[in-house]
């Protein structure tokens, strides 16, 4: 494992934490993005150094393509050249679609799917010239099933599937691996906005009877972007405790 790093943005908090800390026990260095330096930010990279590997965590927001070349820029030069991304980083803006307006869609679409193609179009080249790589894109249930209120979100997260297996055919031959996580309802900051109704009524949909949490999903991303997932690509994992059955 020597010398083997992941990105990871939107690593400061939630689903992002999780899988920077996954990643790091499975021995990866790991670089991690938010939208500012901050508390969080800070106490998730020393989180990860006490696991004895290297960071570089430093703000980029994922929607300025330039921004995103310049951060990848440094922090390959800190840590070599990447093996694992995963692109976590997003947002939601809820509201019916005849009232949204155009800021919140075009917020949602420029930071989940604008954001994570600004991502693989600058890692991926990188992984085609070792010709070693793999990808893993934090979708939603919502994208495959679309979700009342969500318009906005549904077609980021729906846009990413589209984006990951075509890029998935696109690399293949050059041993790069591309695949999607599909969390259902998992406890972060963006959950804990929802109202005690609405978390009601989300958990009443769950089998599992339970909300999931980070370490649920970073699971199955560490498998993912692991050799043991050698054979696996294009593919949409779920991550739901039964909901979308
Ligand atoms: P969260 O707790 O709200 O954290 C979002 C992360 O994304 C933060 O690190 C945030 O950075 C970062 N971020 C937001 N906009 C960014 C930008 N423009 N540039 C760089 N970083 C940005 O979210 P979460 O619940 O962990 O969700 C993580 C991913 O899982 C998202 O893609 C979300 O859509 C998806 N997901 C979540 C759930 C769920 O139930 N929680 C379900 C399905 C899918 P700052 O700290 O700087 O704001």
């Amino acid at each position: 494992m020597q010398g083997r790093f992941a990105i990871v943005t939107g690593a400061s908090r939630g689903i992002g934490r999780g899988v920077a800390l996954r990643l790091a026990r499975e021995g990866y260095h790991v670089a991690g993005c938010s939208t500012a330096a901050g508390v969080r930010a800070e106490k998730t990279r020393g989180e990860i150094e006490e696991l004895g590997v290297r960071t570089y965590f430093a703000p980029c927001d994922v929607r300025d393509s330039a921004a995103v070349e310049e951060w990848f820029r440094a922090a390959s030069a800190e840590l070599g050249t990447p093996e694992v991304l995963v692109n976590n980083a997003g947002v939601h803006r809820d509201r019916s679609l005849v009232l949204m307006s155009e800021t919140d869609w075009r917020t949602v679409l420029d930071t989940n799917l604008t954001g994570s193609w600004n991502f693989c179009r600058t890692a991926v080249f990188a992984f085609l010239k070792q010709r070693r790589g793999t990808v893993v894109n934090m979708s939603s249930i919502a994208g495959l099933y679309g979700n009342a209120g969500q318009s906005n979100y549904a077609a980021s997260k729906a846009g990413l599937i589209g984006m990951s297996k075509s890029l998935a055919k696109e690399v293949a031959g050059y041993g790069v691996r591309v695949n999607v996580v599909a969390p259902g309802f998992i406890e972060t900051d963006m959950t804990d906005e929802f109202s005690g109704k609405k978390r009601d009524q989300a958990l009443a949909k769950i089998p599992l009877r339970r909300f999931g949490s980070p370490a649920d999903v970073a699971e199955l991303v560490a498998f993912l972007a692991s050799e043991r997932a050698g054979y696996i690509t294009g593919q949409v994992f779920g991550v739901d405790g039964g909901m979308t059955l």
